[in-house]
């Protein structure tokens, strides 16, 4: 018999295919995906098997052997399998770290399946053995007449717990063939919350109003053609986009296809994810559907990940990494407020989930529906040019109207208020109103802490990181100063730690002064502060948004992490504190951000019956992405927007690609770069145009000397490629870290 070969990529911390023969007694099971064990040097490692067969004239003599095949069915879907050879020569990384990302840490360290033992009626016993049964062994026909009672198997430590009985009771009962022991996986289910009163999905189908069902008829049609093509859904905030998903999804279904569904973390609350899990198991039937997201326990992810790959559910919900689950037979992917930088990982494999989802589906023929109020301009361009098909609702739901934008200069405040006040007097007149009537108030500010800096009135000296070149936020509640970068605290002073002067003044704006002034303002209300240094505790988060849901607070004051996903019909107020955090940064994505930011957080006032007023706060009324939001304007934005892209080349008319270099020695680091530049210069030409090298904005993040370099290109897949072979001649000094990011989100 000919000897059977396999092309392994083994994930030891390099980028390479390895051959090994597979031992007669495991070539049934080999395919390619398996997840196998294999002898790398001395010791044995996990492997995916990418190929079967050898090239030609491969000397067989030597090859080792495969050790071992961890599943009976593959780990890697050939999609999947595609995906990660196109993400590595997209991403600029190895293959070996895709398919790492790809699987899940327990199903790679090859966890079994926990098992339970289930008890289940094998033989229906007569009136007459039954009543033999009772005389004779009394404990034996309750057993029986208990299970027999029961629709379906039961847990046989549960039962027998319950009754209080024996093991040796049902095991005689076993013996005898009228009762069969089963064994089955226990499935931890997370985020079940039956309580939850979430609003944001109906818990029963609406009648689609008939933009909703111009929409679903032409995912319909798409689904039926089974042929991969991209669609757009451009819905106002409050348009119903999530109740035309779902009809997607059950048609996908359907049709006997999978389907996957990302949000973005931050999405995930236990209110949506409920909601979402009950209608989707009434769309799915009998099909379980599975959740996936970052809090999951490793136990949680195993089980949700081999329901997916045995095809026993067919749906997952979940954010960017649900992208790779095992799902079969894949018919739709969407992907929800697609515009969401959070989709974009920040480590390696450093990908876009929705551009990775986009390529998924054409590799599988599946359709891809991204979804947005304020799409990015990246997906509204390949709208435009014909490559996404366009779905736009542009009504609210039972044409609620989009809230009232009431634009505050705060230059003018200042001269009135004689100093620079975080509250308006028009905000704070506003929140009166609401506490009177008693409706309530969501106050965004993007940033946590107390202040952004501490400013030496006298010598004008900012306390900064001794780490990292930025300010340290001052946070009043422990009296500490903390880099927002590294998580460095100390102590906040009392004086300049430079002059020791006593005059020191806290610039900028955070959640905590923001709370202090609330309750300043208004003593009577109650308020709470909602971030991330109040919310490390999930159930603290839950608890918040119960009680701000029964009406018990008043102010709910937060960073944006308040205004994903969820939906309060009682909050007629919402103030943007601060729209300029966001505005002036070095990033020609600012605007776009900006404009994003304030439509999504318009579109949580008035989403009950009532309608909404929002107040911006803001020192620059005049920027095209305030003045756009108001009317929540995105065609008017994307138009104004797009042609500065285009006139500087930007995204999405080029893609970017960012190069980092940091090391301890900036003189070091500045020098490589600008060494690594020159050669790029000579060996690429005109298929990329560099900008750079240049210090970082943060020129230095724990203890590290920052120094960047950027590529735009019209071909990401012609530059990266080269630069990865370049790179691996150039003599990098050990010291010196370098880092490739195609597409980056988030420029600072
Ligand atoms: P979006 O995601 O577009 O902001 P949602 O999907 O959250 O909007 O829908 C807003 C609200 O409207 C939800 O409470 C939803 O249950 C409800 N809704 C959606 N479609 C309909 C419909 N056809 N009829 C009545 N209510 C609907
Ligand atoms: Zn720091």
């Amino acid at each position: 018999m000919r000897a059977m070969i396999v092309g392994v990529h083994p994930l030891a911390g390099f980028d390479k295919v390895l051959h090994y023969r597979v031992p007669e007694g495991l070539r049934a099971s080999v395919v390619v995906g398996s997840l196998v064990r294999v002898p790398v040097v001395n010791t044995l490692h996990l492997g995916l098997v990418g190929e079967i067969g050898a090239p030609k004239d491969f000397p067989l003599e030597r090859l080792k052997s495969v050790a071992q095949v961890v599943y009976p069915f593959p780990a890697l879907t050939p999609d999947l399998l595609g995906l990660a050879r196109w993400m590595a020569a997209y991403y600029a990384c190895g293959t070996d770290s895709v398919i790492e990302t790809m699987i899940p840490a327990a199903v790679r360290r090859g966890a079994g399946l926990k098992q339970e033992k289930l008890l289940a009626i094998a033989h229906r016993l007569s009136p007459e053995e039954l009543s033999v049964l009772e005389k004779k062994a009394p404990q034996q026909a309750r057993l029986y007449q208990f299970l027999a009672q029961q629709f379906r198997p039961q847990s046989k430590a549960m039962l027998l717990a319950r009754l209080g009985q024996t093991a040796a009771v049902a095991k005689t009962l076993v013996t005898r063939g009228v009762l069969r022991e089963e064994t089955r996986r226990i499935e931890r289910l997370s985020y079940v919350d039956d309580h939850a009163a979430g609003e944001l999905v109906a818990a029963h189908p609406h009648r689609l109003n008939s933009e909703q069902q111009a929409a679903v008829d032409a995912l319909s049609r798409q689904l039926d053609a089974g042929k991969f093509e991209v669609s757009l859904l451009h819905g106002v905030t409050g348009s119903g986009k999530t109740e035309v998903y779902l009809r997607a999804i059950d048609v996908a279904l359907k049709a006997g296809g999978g389907v996957i569904f990302l949000v973005p973390e931050v999405a995930l609350t236990p209110q949506t994810v409920a909601r979402l899990r009950s209608r989707l198991e009434t769309i799915a039937g009998a099909h379980r559907c599975v959740v996936w997201h970052s809090h999951l326990s490793e136990g949680e992810r195993l089980d949700g990940w081999l329901a997916l790959a045995t095809g026993e559910a067919r749906v997952v919900v979940g954010a960017r990494s649900a992208v790779f689950a095992p799902v079969q037979n894949l018919k739709l992917i969407v992907v929800d407020e697609e515009h969401e930088p959070a989709y974009k990982q920040g480590e390696t494999p450093r990908y876009h989930g929705r551009d990775v989802a986009v390529m998924r589906a054409k590799m599988c023929g599946a359709i891809g529906l991204l979804g947005s109020a304020t799409p990015s301009l990246e997906s509204f361009v390949n709208a435009e040019a014909g490559k996404y098909r366009l779905l736009q609702l542009t009504e609210r739901i039972d044409s609620r109207k989009l809230p009232y934008i009431d634009i505050v200069d705060l230059r003018i405040e200042a001269l009135k208020q004689r100093t620079m006040p975080a509250l308006s007097g028009r905000l704070v007149e506003a929140m009166q109103e609401r506490l009177e009537r008693r409706e309530q108030t969501i106050l965004f500010i993007n940033r946590r802490g107390y202040s952004s800096s501490m400013l030496c009135k006298k010598c004008g000296h900012v306390e900064e990181c001794t780490h990292c070149s930025i300010a340290m936020t001052y946070h009043r509640t422990d009296e500490t100063l903390r880099c927002h970068l590294c998580g460095d605290q100390r102590s906040a002073p009392v004086r300049c730690t430079k002059c020791g002067a006593p005059d020191i003044r806290w610039r900028g704006l955070g959640t905590q002064r923001v709370e202090e002034a609330v309750r300043r303002v208004l003593p009577r209300a109650r308020v709470e502060r909602m971030d991330t240094d109040t919310m490390s505790k999930q159930n603290r988060f839950r608890e918040i948004l119960s009680q701000f849901r029964a009406g018990k607070i008043d102010v709910l004051v937060g960073t944006q992490m308040i205004g994903k996903g969820l939906d309060f019909p009682n909050v007629t107020l919402v103030g943007l504190v601060d729209a300029d955090i966001s505005m002036h940064v070095p990033d020609f994505r600012a605007n776009e951000r900006t404009f994003q930011l304030l439509v999504q957080v318009a579109g949580r006032a008035g989403r009950g019956d009532r309608a909404g007023v929002v107040i911006v706060q803001t020192f620059t009324p005049q920027a095209d992405a305030i003045q756009f939001s108001r009317h929540a304007d995105f065609a008017g934005f994307a138009a104004t927007e797009l042609k500065v892209r285009k006139d500087f080349r930007y995204p999405p008319y080029r893609h970017l690609i960012h190069h980092l270099f940091r090391g301890p020695n900036p003189e070091k680091v500045k020098f490589f770069a600008e060494q690594w530049a020159k050669l790029v210069e000579k060996s690429l030409g005109d298929r990329v145009e560099l900008r750079g090298p240049s210090a970082s904005p943060i020129e230095k993040i724990k203890d590290a000397y920052r120094w960047q370099l950027w590529y735009f290109t019209n071909s990401v897949t012609k530059v990266v490629p080269e630069l990865v072979r370049l790179s691996s001649q150039f003599a990098w000094p050990d010291d010196l870290t370098q880092v490739l990011d195609v597409d980056p989100a988030n420029l600072v």
